[in-house]
């Protein structure tokens, strides 16, 4: 069973604000009537046997947020089930690997964005949606991170590669045709910006020449390991143009989950 979890905050973005808007606004898509819910490998994601939404976590000013996000994924993977989360800004990718290593020791992460996001610290903030990979790196709380469609890389993030000994795959090395073996289980992050702005223009931080939706679906589809769950961030609808963005998230959404659903 997934557990689909809406995380509306942008506290932590650097430079423009929205994102906390996004999740009720991509589930409208994943409802839309203007498609149907199989994802491409023939799941069925209108059954709620199998996939649940559980609405938008409840976040009030100067609460801790990071520790709600925390103890909400830790009651889902409780229960058994899988978390696919929808964010919000990219801050959230922390806590929720936080909570995932309490029942996964030994975790890859597979991080699709134009940005590294390995600062550590951006404008005196260490839980910067700059940061969420240098914190989990630096809590050991994953055994790799492979970062797909970097095209942003700046001196001192190079450094925290090296640091972390992270695979960095630019966009100028990526090809559709890669093939990435895992032998543990998988946690997908998708940062929207990932994409080229020509596919998704709603995202606070555009930078073009990036992938297309369909070369991160082909590398989700030829994953041959578990995937324990995923992430979906950064769409931000101040930016977006006739939903096209929100549309895209609902769709690698359903392929995230058809994935993790047919093992
Ligand atoms: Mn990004
Ligand atoms: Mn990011």
């Amino acid at each position: 069973m997934i557990s689909i979890l809406g995380i509306p905050t942008d506290t932590h973005s650097s430079f423009l604000t929205g994102s906390a808007q996004a999740p009720p606004l991509i589930m409208k898509q994943f409802h839309s009537e203007a498609t149907n819910k199989f994802s491409e490998n023939g799941i069925d994601l209108g059954d709620n046997k199998i996939c649940n939404y559980l609405g938008c976590l409840d976040i009030k000013n100067n609460q801790d947020e990071f520790k709600l996000i925390q103890n909400t994924i830790q009651q889902e993977l409780k229960k058994g089930n899988y978390c696919v989360s929808i964010g919000g800004d990219h801050s959230i990718t922390y806590p929720i690997v936080d909570a995932y290593h309490q029942f996964y020791p030994k975790i890859n992460i597979l991080h699709f964005d134009a940005h590294p996001d390995l600062y550590e610290s951006f404008n005196n903030d260490p839980h910067s949606h700059a940061s969420p990979f240098a914190r989990i790196m630096e809590n050991k709380l994953a055994t790799s991170l492979t970062q797909i469609g970097i095209r942003t890389m700046n001196a001192h993030q190079a450094k925290q590669v090296e640091r972390y000994n992270i695979k960095v795959i630019t966009m100028n090395e990526f090809s559709s045709s890669l093939n990435f073996n895992f032998k543990e289980p998988v946690y997908i992050s998708i940062d929207l910006d990932g994409l080229d702005p020509a596919y998704a223009p709603g995202v606070s931080h555009p930078e073009p020449g990036g992938l297309s939706t369909r070369d991160i679906i082909k590398i989700i589809a030829k994953l041959d390991c578990e995937i324990i769950g995923a992430d979906i961030v950064e769409y931000n609808p101040r930016k977006d143009f006739n939903n096209i963005t929100a549309m895209t998230a609902a769709k690698l959404l359903k392929e995230l989950m058809g994935k993790i659903l047919k093992k």
